[in-house]
């Protein structure tokens, strides 16, 4: 199993009881097997079982157990290529469509959540993206009249504001209204908990090691185990492990970042509204609350796929980033409690990669690289959707494999 994080989680903590779900003992006929049971494997297959297909989800691990454990949680429409670049880089007409789509994401992702039976912390959030330096002052206030122009329910704060707000001063910043932050992991598990009491058939530790097309066009999954799963449509959501993708092309870049959980801070109150904290340098910080109390910083990414794996290289990275949690808010002196560095993805375009394979008939892509990960798997679960009932999705062109914007980078 690939090494996607070291170092000491925290989500998993938050959870005492997760369900279990058995390895594949015998061969399968469904309609769609997925493979991959994180965020993207969870979701998709959830909705493909409430559309009435038949689906089995496989999971070499445990459910939630890849990146989604690592994932801190930030559900934003804004994506890591403002909106101003995208529509240089795609055109003002898709650019907009795709961003109009990450906010109809994240009130899905609401809709998901409130449906469970359990708790999984989501709440809603505005986000205060702040210019790193006065150069990038411009480019914000670009970014603010593309955010407006399409219709978002933004604001553009002078530093005045923002001191009067938080306990740092910066040249400018744009809020966002329609955010929101979740558990990961809890939110998952529940997914999948649902899901399966739905009729979702879900096998942990269930190792897909070949696929095999019939010349009647049927997909054959093979297990290390050597069971067969004889699909008519294959999802592949596993995560930043392209490798997994037996050589299909992707152009995505895998990096590593750094995450710090904080013991349970009192001084909280100096945190305006508990919005979600970013900012414009790239690779950017970023920092969030938890609903007990903890402040999660993340960043420092760095061009290595591996995660670190000593103790004291991570440690190092750890006291950076709450150097850079103290220096915005003085007051907050709980120390590390929770600390992190774990492989993250990025397309080169900034898109994820969601959509059918362009050369093999019924094979779909689930791989919502990039800071927005959870929001790209609420995207492809309606999509995917769409694609294997036969109908069309507006975003398809935009996000599919083989799109324009990838061709030239
Ligand atoms: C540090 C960090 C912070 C992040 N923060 C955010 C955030 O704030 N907001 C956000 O939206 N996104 C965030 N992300 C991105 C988000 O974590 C990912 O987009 C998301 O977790 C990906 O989910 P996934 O299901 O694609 O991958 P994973 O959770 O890794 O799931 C893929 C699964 O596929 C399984 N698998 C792979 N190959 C096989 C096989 N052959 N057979 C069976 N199973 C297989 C793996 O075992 C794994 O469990 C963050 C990521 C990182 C690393």
């Amino acid at each position: 199993m690939k090494e996607l994080y070291t170092g000491k989680l925290y989500w998993p903590v938050t959870l005492n009881d997760t369900r279990e779900y058995p390895p594949l003992r015998d061969n399968k006929k469904v309609q769609v097997a997925v493979i991959g049971g994180g965020m993207s494997g969870a979701i998709c297959a959830a909705e493909l079982v409430k559309s009435g297909l038949s689906t089995v989800l496989l999971e070499r691990g445990q459910v939630a157990g890849g990146s989604t454990s690592a994932n801190t949680g930030l559900l934003q429409f804004c994506n890591d290529i403002m909106l101003c670049d995208l529509i240089d880089q795609i055109g003002e007409r898709d650019a907009q469509t795709f961003y109009k789509a990450c906010k109809v994401a994240v009130e899905s992702l609401e809709k998901t959540a409130s449906s469970l039976s359990v708790d999984v912390g989501f709440k809603r959030r505005s986000s205060l993206y702040y210019a790193s330096t006065e150069q990038e002052l411009p480019k914000l206030k670009k970014e603010y009249a593309a955010l407006k122009a399409c219709g978002f329910d933004v604001e553009f704060w002078s530093p005045e504001q923002i001191e009067s707000h938080f306990p740092f001063r910066k040249s400018g910043a744009i809020v966002t209204h329609g955010d929101a932050e979740i558990n990961p992991f809890q939110f998952v598990n529940g997914v999948a908990d649902a899901a399966a009491n739905a009729g979702l058939d879900i096998h942990e530790n269930t190792d897909i090691i070949a696929h095999d097309t019939l010349p009647s066009g049927l997909h054959v999954l093979r297990t290390a185990e050597g069971f067969e799963i004889e699909a008519e449509h294959v999802v592949y959501a596993v995560g930043y492990e392209p490798e997994e993708l037996k050589g299909r092309l992707i152009k995505a870049n895998l990096n590593r970042s750094f995450v710090i959980v904080t013991e349970i801070q009192k001084n909280l109150q100096s945190w305006h509204e508990h919005c979600l904290v970013w900012e414009t340098a790239r690779p950017y910080l970023y920092m969030r609350t938890t609903l007990d109390g903890r402040v999660i910083v993340g960043g420092l990414d760095e061009e290595t796929e591996q995660p670190i794996h000593s103790d004291k290289v991570r440690r190092k990275h750890s006291e950076k980033l709450l150097d850079q949690l103290k220096a915005l808010f003085p007051q907050l002196q709980a120390p590390v409690e929770f600390e992190w560095s774990a492989t993250f993805g990025e397309s080169r375009d900034n898109l994820p990669f969601i959509g059918a394979d362009p050369t093999w008939s019924n094979v779909y892509y689930c791989l919502g690289y990039g800071g927005n990960g959870t929001v790209y798997s609420m995207i492809a679960a309606g999509l995917l959707g769409c694609l294997i009932h036969g109908e069309t999705h507006p975003l398809v062109d935009i996000i599919k494999l083989e799109r324009p914007s990838l061709t030239s980078v």
